[in-house]
Protein backbone atom coordinates (compact mmCIF):
# COMPACT_ATOMS: atom_id res chain seq x y z
CA UNK A 1 0.00 0.00 0.00
CA UNK A 2 2.89 2.27 0.78
CA UNK A 3 3.96 1.43 -2.74
CA UNK A 4 0.80 2.45 -4.00
CA UNK A 5 0.77 5.63 -2.65
CA UNK A 6 4.12 6.88 -2.82
CA UNK A 7 3.66 5.87 -7.03
CA UNK A 8 0.00 7.30 -7.36
CA UNK A 9 0.60 10.84 -5.58
CA UNK A 10 4.60 11.00 -6.39
CA UNK A 11 4.71 11.71 -2.01
CA UNK A 12 8.65 11.66 -1.50
CA UNK A 13 8.23 9.69 2.03
CA UNK A 14 5.18 7.14 3.37
CA UNK A 15 4.62 6.39 6.80
CA UNK A 16 1.94 4.31 8.56
CA UNK A 17 1.37 4.93 12.18
CA UNK A 18 -0.59 2.24 14.17
CA UNK A 19 -1.94 2.81 17.60
CA UNK A 20 -1.28 -0.84 19.59
CA UNK A 21 -3.20 -1.61 22.22
CA UNK A 22 0.14 -2.34 24.74
CA UNK A 23 2.09 0.09 26.55
CA UNK A 24 3.26 2.20 23.37
CA UNK A 25 0.50 3.36 22.11
CA UNK A 26 0.99 4.77 19.11
CA UNK A 27 4.18 3.41 17.18
CA UNK A 28 5.73 4.31 13.78
CA UNK A 29 7.91 1.45 11.93
CA UNK A 30 11.90 2.63 11.00
CA UNK A 31 13.23 1.59 8.03
CA UNK A 32 14.79 -1.70 9.51
CA UNK A 33 10.84 -2.77 10.58
CA UNK A 34 11.06 -2.06 14.34
CA UNK A 35 8.65 0.02 16.21
CA UNK A 36 9.23 2.87 17.75
CA UNK A 37 6.97 4.92 20.03
CA UNK A 38 5.83 8.31 17.94
CA UNK A 39 6.83 10.70 20.02
CA UNK A 40 10.16 8.78 20.34
CA UNK A 41 10.08 9.09 16.53
CA UNK A 42 8.83 12.83 16.46
CA UNK A 43 12.16 13.34 18.89
CA UNK A 44 14.28 11.91 16.33
CA UNK A 45 13.08 13.74 13.48
CA UNK A 46 11.63 10.86 11.82
CA UNK A 47 7.58 12.02 11.51
CA UNK A 48 6.21 15.40 11.87
CA UNK A 49 4.69 15.40 15.38
CA UNK A 50 2.58 18.81 15.41
CA UNK A 51 0.90 16.92 12.27
CA UNK A 52 0.34 13.84 13.61
CA UNK A 53 -1.10 15.24 17.18
CA UNK A 54 -3.29 17.75 15.02
CA UNK A 55 -4.98 14.67 12.92
CA UNK A 56 -5.25 12.68 15.81
CA UNK A 57 -7.32 15.31 17.57
CA UNK A 58 -9.58 16.19 14.73
CA UNK A 59 -10.02 13.06 13.40
CA UNK A 60 -9.96 14.10 10.25
CA UNK A 61 -7.64 14.41 7.21
CA UNK A 62 -5.13 17.12 7.14
CA UNK A 63 -4.13 18.63 3.99
CA UNK A 64 -0.88 21.41 4.64
CA UNK A 65 0.05 22.61 1.39
CA UNK A 66 3.49 23.67 2.88
CA UNK A 67 3.90 22.78 6.10
CA UNK A 68 6.85 25.39 6.60
CA UNK A 69 4.57 27.87 5.42
CA UNK A 70 2.24 26.74 7.90
CA UNK A 71 1.75 28.36 11.54
CA UNK A 72 0.22 25.46 13.10
CA UNK A 73 3.00 23.47 12.09
CA UNK A 74 6.07 25.58 11.31
CA UNK A 75 7.56 25.09 14.57
CA UNK A 76 8.06 21.67 14.67
CA UNK A 77 11.54 20.03 14.19
CA UNK A 78 10.70 17.54 12.24
CA UNK A 79 10.86 20.49 9.36
CA UNK A 80 13.44 22.64 10.55
CA UNK A 81 16.08 23.81 7.35
CA UNK A 82 13.21 22.22 5.36
CA UNK A 83 12.78 24.43 1.61
CA UNK A 84 8.93 23.32 1.46
CA UNK A 85 7.13 19.99 2.63
CA UNK A 86 3.46 19.37 1.32
CA UNK A 87 1.89 17.27 4.25
CA UNK A 88 -1.03 14.77 4.24
CA UNK A 89 -2.48 12.98 7.63
CA UNK A 90 -5.25 10.65 7.02
CA UNK A 91 -6.30 9.35 10.23
CA UNK A 92 -7.46 5.43 9.57
CA UNK A 93 -10.70 4.62 12.03
CA UNK A 94 -11.59 1.10 12.25
CA UNK A 95 -15.08 0.31 14.27
CA UNK A 96 -15.06 3.71 15.80
CA UNK A 97 -11.55 4.38 16.81
CA UNK A 98 -8.89 5.32 15.35
CA UNK A 99 -6.20 2.34 14.48
CA UNK A 100 -4.00 3.37 11.89
CA UNK A 101 -2.59 6.95 10.28
CA UNK A 102 -1.18 7.88 7.21
CA UNK A 103 1.39 10.38 6.48
CA UNK A 104 2.55 11.58 3.24
CA UNK A 105 4.98 13.98 2.44
CA UNK A 106 5.84 15.73 -0.56
CA UNK A 107 9.47 17.99 -0.19
CA UNK A 108 9.71 19.01 -4.08
CA UNK A 109 6.08 20.77 -4.80
CA UNK A 110 3.63 22.60 -2.16
CA UNK A 111 0.34 21.81 -2.35
CA UNK A 112 0.99 18.04 -3.64
CA UNK A 113 -2.00 16.65 -1.86
CA UNK A 114 -4.45 18.47 -3.86
CA UNK A 115 -8.03 17.68 -3.42
CA UNK A 116 -8.72 15.45 -6.61
CA UNK A 117 -6.03 13.28 -5.41
CA UNK A 118 -7.20 13.45 -1.92
CA UNK A 119 -10.10 11.06 -3.18
CA UNK A 120 -8.20 8.78 -4.32
CA UNK A 121 -6.47 8.54 -1.45
CA UNK A 122 -9.29 8.23 0.72
CA UNK A 123 -10.57 5.35 -1.08
CA UNK A 124 -6.91 3.40 -0.75
CA UNK A 125 -6.47 4.31 2.95
CA UNK A 126 -10.38 2.83 3.31
CA UNK A 127 -9.39 -0.55 2.14
CA UNK A 128 -6.31 -0.20 4.02
CA UNK A 129 -8.61 0.62 7.30
CA UNK A 130 -10.44 -3.03 6.29
CA UNK A 131 -7.29 -5.35 5.60
CA UNK A 132 -5.55 -3.86 8.86
CA UNK A 133 -9.45 -5.09 10.87
CA UNK A 134 -9.07 -8.14 9.27
CA UNK A 135 -5.50 -8.41 9.76
CA UNK A 136 -6.02 -7.18 13.77
CA UNK A 137 -9.71 -10.00 14.07
CA UNK A 138 -7.27 -12.85 12.44
CA UNK A 139 -4.34 -12.11 14.77
CA UNK A 140 -6.74 -11.67 17.64
CA UNK A 141 -8.46 -15.38 16.13
CA UNK A 142 -4.88 -16.83 15.85
CA UNK A 143 -4.07 -16.00 19.50
CA UNK A 144 -7.36 -17.33 21.04
CA UNK A 145 -6.57 -20.40 19.25
CA UNK A 146 -3.07 -20.65 20.95
CA UNK A 147 -4.10 -19.83 24.67
CA UNK A 148 -7.01 -22.28 24.01
CA UNK A 149 -4.68 -25.19 22.88
CA UNK A 150 -2.02 -24.48 25.34
CA UNK A 151 -5.25 -24.93 28.18
CA UNK A 152 -6.31 -28.11 26.15
CA UNK A 153 -2.73 -29.65 26.40
CA UNK A 154 -2.31 -28.68 30.04
CA UNK A 155 -5.56 -30.35 30.74
CA UNK A 156 -4.39 -33.17 28.86
CA UNK A 157 -1.54 -33.34 30.63
CA UNK A 158 -2.84 -33.67 34.12
CA UNK A 159 -5.67 -35.32 33.12
CA UNK A 160 -2.93 -38.28 31.84
CA UNK A 161 -1.24 -38.03 35.37
CA UNK A 162 -4.79 -38.83 37.27
CA UNK A 163 -4.76 -41.56 35.50
CA UNK A 164 -1.47 -42.95 36.50
CA UNK A 165 -1.77 -41.61 40.05
CA UNK A 166 -3.22 -43.28 43.13
CA UNK A 167 -5.41 -40.57 44.81
CA UNK A 168 -4.54 -41.50 48.10
CA UNK A 169 -0.87 -41.33 48.33
CA UNK A 170 0.28 -39.67 45.60
CA UNK A 171 2.17 -42.78 44.15
CA UNK A 172 2.36 -44.19 40.73
CA UNK A 173 -1.18 -46.56 40.83
CA UNK A 174 -0.98 -50.10 39.47
CA UNK A 175 -1.51 -49.19 36.13
CA UNK A 176 1.65 -46.88 35.78
CA UNK A 177 3.40 -49.99 37.52
CA UNK A 178 2.54 -52.22 34.67
CA UNK A 179 3.43 -50.03 32.07
CA UNK A 180 6.96 -49.07 33.55
CA UNK A 181 7.26 -52.53 34.36
CA UNK A 182 6.62 -53.62 30.91
CA UNK A 183 9.14 -50.94 29.78
CA UNK A 184 11.76 -52.26 31.77
CA UNK A 185 10.91 -55.25 31.16
CA UNK A 186 11.87 -54.89 27.11
CA UNK A 187 14.48 -52.69 27.86
CA UNK A 188 16.18 -55.35 30.21
CA UNK A 189 15.76 -57.84 27.68
CA UNK A 190 17.25 -55.40 24.50
CA UNK A 191 20.38 -54.69 26.95
CA UNK A 192 21.05 -58.14 28.46
CA UNK A 193 20.48 -56.77 31.98
CA UNK A 194 18.54 -57.45 35.17
CA UNK A 195 15.66 -56.46 36.62
CA UNK A 196 14.19 -56.68 40.50
CA UNK A 197 11.17 -56.17 41.87
CA UNK A 198 10.11 -55.65 45.70
CA UNK A 199 6.75 -56.45 46.90
CA UNK A 200 5.98 -54.76 49.64
CA UNK A 201 2.80 -55.50 52.23
CA UNK A 202 1.70 -54.06 55.35
CA UNK A 203 2.03 -56.38 58.83
CA UNK A 204 -1.31 -57.24 60.13
CA UNK A 205 -2.89 -53.68 58.48
CA UNK A 206 -6.41 -55.35 59.20
CA UNK A 207 -5.85 -55.62 62.98
CA UNK A 208 -4.79 -51.48 62.74
CA UNK A 209 -8.03 -50.16 61.21
CA UNK A 210 -9.89 -52.69 63.30
CA UNK A 211 -8.15 -50.43 66.33
CA UNK A 212 -7.96 -47.21 65.26
CA UNK A 213 -10.44 -46.76 62.46
CA UNK A 214 -10.19 -46.46 59.00
CA UNK A 215 -9.58 -42.27 58.39
CA UNK A 216 -6.37 -43.15 60.59
CA UNK A 217 -5.55 -46.52 58.50
CA UNK A 218 -5.53 -44.17 55.61
CA UNK A 219 -3.14 -41.69 57.05
CA UNK A 220 -1.12 -43.96 58.12
CA UNK A 221 -0.74 -45.11 54.37
CA UNK A 222 -0.02 -42.04 53.52
CA UNK A 223 2.91 -41.82 56.16
CA UNK A 224 4.30 -45.92 54.11
CA UNK A 225 3.89 -44.37 51.20
CA UNK A 226 5.97 -41.17 51.51
CA UNK A 227 8.42 -43.11 53.14
CA UNK A 228 9.24 -45.54 50.93
CA UNK A 229 9.10 -43.19 48.25
CA UNK A 230 11.61 -40.79 50.06
CA UNK A 231 14.06 -43.83 50.22
CA UNK A 232 14.69 -44.87 46.72
CA UNK A 233 16.21 -43.21 43.99
CA UNK A 234 15.65 -41.34 40.69
CA UNK A 235 14.90 -44.39 38.06
CA UNK A 236 13.40 -46.72 40.58
CA UNK A 237 9.60 -46.17 40.96
CA UNK A 238 7.53 -46.79 43.74
CA UNK A 239 3.53 -47.95 43.05
CA UNK A 240 0.95 -48.71 44.83
CA UNK A 241 0.15 -52.04 44.13
CA UNK A 242 -2.98 -52.28 45.90
CA UNK A 243 -4.76 -51.98 48.72
CA UNK A 244 -1.80 -51.54 52.04
CA UNK A 245 0.88 -53.77 49.05
CA UNK A 246 3.39 -51.85 46.91
CA UNK A 247 5.84 -53.29 44.18
CA UNK A 248 9.05 -50.94 43.79
CA UNK A 249 10.61 -51.33 40.36
CA UNK A 250 14.22 -51.68 40.49
CA UNK A 251 16.13 -51.33 37.09
CA UNK A 252 19.63 -53.09 36.40
CA UNK A 253 19.93 -54.49 40.01
CA UNK A 254 20.64 -57.84 40.67
CA UNK A 255 19.20 -59.86 43.47
CA UNK A 256 21.67 -59.07 45.93
CA UNK A 257 21.62 -55.28 45.87
CA UNK A 258 17.66 -55.30 45.83
CA UNK A 259 17.82 -57.13 48.80
CA UNK A 260 19.86 -54.65 50.57
CA UNK A 261 17.89 -52.03 49.45
CA UNK A 262 14.65 -54.05 50.59
CA UNK A 263 16.04 -54.51 54.06
CA UNK A 264 16.86 -50.27 53.95
CA UNK A 265 13.37 -50.39 53.36
CA UNK A 266 12.05 -52.41 56.14
CA UNK A 267 14.39 -50.26 58.59
CA UNK A 268 13.00 -46.97 57.03
CA UNK A 269 9.27 -47.94 57.85
CA UNK A 270 10.15 -49.34 61.28
CA UNK A 271 12.45 -46.06 62.58
CA UNK A 272 9.22 -44.28 61.70
CA UNK A 273 7.40 -45.84 64.95
CA UNK A 274 4.04 -45.60 64.22
CA UNK A 275 2.54 -47.42 67.08
CA UNK A 276 0.43 -50.64 65.80
CA UNK A 277 -0.28 -52.29 69.53
CA UNK A 278 -2.09 -55.39 67.96
CA UNK A 279 1.90 -56.78 66.66
CA UNK A 280 4.78 -58.40 68.60
CA UNK A 281 6.98 -55.13 67.83
CA UNK A 282 4.15 -53.08 68.88
CA UNK A 283 4.74 -50.78 65.62
CA UNK A 284 4.00 -50.68 61.82
CA UNK A 285 6.37 -52.80 59.77
CA UNK A 286 6.51 -54.29 56.73
CA UNK A 287 7.44 -57.78 54.85
CA UNK A 288 9.13 -57.80 51.48
CA UNK A 289 9.53 -60.52 49.06
CA UNK A 290 12.12 -59.05 46.39
CA UNK A 291 13.06 -61.07 42.86
CA UNK A 292 15.09 -60.57 40.53
CA UNK A 293 15.75 -61.54 36.89
CA UNK A 294 17.62 -61.07 33.16
CA UNK A 295 14.86 -60.82 30.89
CA UNK A 296 16.78 -61.92 28.03
CA UNK A 297 17.60 -65.63 29.68
CA UNK A 298 13.90 -65.69 31.59
CA UNK A 299 12.15 -64.79 28.34
CA UNK A 300 8.30 -65.06 29.10
CA UNK A 301 6.63 -61.29 30.66
CA UNK A 302 7.21 -59.17 34.12
CA UNK A 303 4.23 -61.53 35.30
CA UNK A 304 7.04 -64.56 36.32
CA UNK A 305 9.15 -61.26 38.31
CA UNK A 306 5.45 -60.46 40.14
CA UNK A 307 4.89 -63.91 41.17
CA UNK A 308 8.23 -64.98 42.32
CA UNK A 309 8.47 -61.21 44.35
CA UNK A 310 5.01 -62.34 45.74
CA UNK A 311 6.27 -66.07 46.66
CA UNK A 312 9.10 -64.21 48.64
CA UNK A 313 6.71 -61.95 50.24
CA UNK A 314 4.72 -64.94 51.46
CA UNK A 315 7.59 -66.40 53.04
CA UNK A 316 8.32 -63.51 54.99
CA UNK A 317 5.08 -63.32 56.48
CA UNK A 318 5.54 -67.16 56.87
CA UNK A 319 8.62 -67.03 58.61
CA UNK A 320 7.28 -63.96 60.93
CA UNK A 321 6.83 -60.87 59.18
CA UNK A 322 9.12 -57.67 59.57
CA UNK A 323 11.21 -58.93 57.39
CA UNK A 324 12.76 -59.40 53.80
CA UNK A 325 13.18 -62.84 51.80
CA UNK A 326 14.49 -63.29 48.34
CA UNK A 327 12.93 -65.66 45.65
CA UNK A 328 16.10 -67.72 44.10
CA UNK A 329 18.10 -66.74 41.07
CA UNK A 330 16.97 -68.42 38.45
CA UNK A 331 14.82 -68.33 35.58
CA UNK A 332 11.02 -68.06 35.50
CA UNK A 333 9.06 -71.26 37.50
P1 LIG B 1 -0.75 -59.50 56.75
O1 LIG B 1 0.29 -59.19 57.74
O2 LIG B 1 -0.88 -61.00 56.52
O3 LIG B 1 -0.56 -58.80 55.49
O4 LIG B 1 -2.13 -59.04 57.38
P2 LIG B 1 -3.07 -57.90 56.86
O5 LIG B 1 -4.13 -57.68 57.86
O6 LIG B 1 -2.25 -56.72 56.51
O7 LIG B 1 -3.61 -58.50 55.52
P3 LIG B 1 -5.06 -58.67 54.96
O8 LIG B 1 -4.89 -58.98 53.49
O9 LIG B 1 -5.83 -59.67 55.77
O10 LIG B 1 -5.76 -57.31 55.13
C1 LIG B 1 -5.32 -56.14 54.46
C2 LIG B 1 -5.97 -54.98 55.13
O11 LIG B 1 -5.47 -53.76 54.69
C3 LIG B 1 -7.45 -54.94 54.88
C4 LIG B 1 -7.76 -53.49 55.07
O12 LIG B 1 -8.22 -53.29 56.38
C5 LIG B 1 -6.45 -52.79 54.92
N1 LIG B 1 -6.50 -51.89 53.78
C6 LIG B 1 -6.35 -52.17 52.47
N2 LIG B 1 -6.50 -51.08 51.73
C7 LIG B 1 -6.72 -50.03 52.58
C8 LIG B 1 -6.97 -48.65 52.43
O13 LIG B 1 -7.00 -48.09 51.32
N3 LIG B 1 -7.17 -47.90 53.54
C9 LIG B 1 -7.15 -48.47 54.79
N4 LIG B 1 -7.35 -47.71 55.83
N5 LIG B 1 -6.95 -49.77 54.94
C10 LIG B 1 -6.73 -50.56 53.88
MG1 LIG C 1 -0.82 -56.84 54.93
MG1 LIG D 1 -1.91 -57.56 51.61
Amino acid sequence: MVGILTEMTGATDVQLLFSTQEEHGWVARTGAGDAVPVREAGRHRLLPLSVFRYAQRTHEPVVVADAVRDDRFRRDPYFAGVDRCSVLAVPLVIRGEQRAMLLLENRMIRGAFSSDRLEGIMLIAGQLAVSLDNARVYAELERKVAERTRQLAAANARLEQLSVTDPLTGLANRRRLEEVLAAEWERAAEQGGQLALAMVDIDHYKRYNDHFGHAAGDQCLQRVAACLADNVDDGQLVARYGGEEFAVVLPGMGLDAAEELAECLCGAIARLAEPHPCTRLGIVTVSIGVAALTPAAAGGSPSALIELADGALYRAKRDGRARVRTAPAGPAR
